[in-house]
């Protein structure tokens, strides 16, 4: 069986697409980050970064805000191969903050029916 290209789809460079590289090792991902006002070195390997990131978010729901942000990358990664859409920072971010609004609406809403 023959496995297709596995090269990023949000890249421009034959780069392979691994999690690292996915999530938090090209430009993409790093603006995503940014635009939480969270950096980290990309040299870095992805278990101290998430320890980075996990340092400059200091909350409690660290771990909610880095699987609704890997998850609005994957949808837009998702979004060029099936839907032949360009990556795009604004779609992404909205995916992020509709998924978080969610997220938090949830919680609040079980928070106030258990009180
Ligand atoms: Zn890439």
């Amino acid at each position: 069986m023959a496995i297709p290209c596995v090269n990023c789809v949000l890249c421009n460079d034959s780069v392979d697409e691994d999690l690292a590289h996915l999530f938090l090792g090209y430009g993409f991902a790093k603006s995503m980050w940014n635009w939480l006002n969270l950096t980290y070195d990309e040299r870095d390997g992805p278990l101290e970064i998430f320890e980075t990131l996990r340092v400059q978010v200091h909350a409690p729901f660290f771990m909610e805000i880095v699987i609704l942000l890997c998850w609005a990358i994957w949808q837009t990664r998702n979004d060029c191969i099936f839907k032949d859409l360009q990556p795009d920072l604004i779609c992404c971010k909205r995916t992020f903050r509709n998924c978080f609004e969610s997220v938090t609406n949830q919680t609040f809403k079980h928070d106030m029916e258990h009180t």
